[in-house]
């Protein structure tokens, strides 16, 4: 077994051990696997050991990523998640090579991609970003904005909203990141009961390597994990 494998093992392990903790169906939990920094060829070990969704944070490199996975496996049926920050000069970019965005926060942002999202792609999935702790990266659609953003963005005629997204910062401990998952899944149920959402909501992305089990036990859907993964990160 390579290191990426034996890794994502482990990341599973933990995904299945927090869903037994607090009584849920580790199958309502999807793994992403945020390759951002490392190379295709670390993608491919990946996508040997069964993983077929990732993450990316910078677009060049995703498409770059995309486009090179898509010539080495062209049947792999791989899902790429849009999860940084989407300048309005690179919304066309995402629009054709990702099949999800995970990081809407303006909603002149989610028109362009609507629009430029190509014919032949079934729609744009995507999520808010929501800056659930008001942290400094600054990021995200406040909480008070986000119900009324979900309603315009969910209208969008090339675009699925599935859900919300949030990076809070880091925590001190369990019940610290527990609380702040909380808060997020408290949001992402008070926006599905909105009148005027025409459908309903499935995802609740929260949970990377270092708080997964905490954002579990809160109710995510979708964790986002790299380091635990592909190993550390260079500083950017
Ligand atoms: C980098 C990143 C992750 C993964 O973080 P790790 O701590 O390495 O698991 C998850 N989500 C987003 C938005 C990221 O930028």
């Amino acid at each position: 077994m390579t290191t990426i494998a034996a890794a994502l093992e482990l990341v599973r392990q933990r995904i299945v051990a927090a869903c037994i903790a607090c009584g849920r169906d580790a199958t309502t939990v999807r793994l992403l696997a945020v390759s951002k920094t490392f190379d295709d060829g670390a993608v491919r070990e990946a996508v040997a050991a069964g993983q077929l969704c990732f993450g990316e944070n910078y677009i060049q490199e995703g498409v770059a990523k995309v486009a090179a996975l898509r010539a080495a496996l062209p049947q792999a049926p791989l899902e790429w998640h849009c999860i940084g920050p989407v300048q309005s000069n690179k919304t066309r970019l995402v629009a054709e090579n990702f099949d999800w965005v995970q990081s809407i926060d303006k909603l002149k942002t989610a028109q362009r991609l609507s629009e430029q999202r190509p014919e032949h792609l079934p729609p744009l999935q995507v999520c808010l970003q929501v800056n659930i702790d008001g942290g400094p990266n600054k990021c995200g659609v406040a909480p008070q904005e986000a119900r009324d953003l979900a309603i315009a963005v969910a209208a969008l005629p090339r675009l699925v909203l599935r859900g919300i997204m949030a990076i809070p910062e880091p925590a001190p401990g369990f019940d610290a990141a527990l609380a702040v998952h909380e808060e997020t899944r408290r949001l992402f149920d008070e926006i599905n009961a909105a009148k005027g959402l025409p459908y309903a909501l499935d995802t609740l992305s929260m949970g990377m390597t270092a708080d997964l089990e905490a954002a579990i036990h809160a109710g995510s859907t979708m964790v986002r994990v790299g380091t635990a993964i592909f190993g550390g990160r260079q500083a950017a």
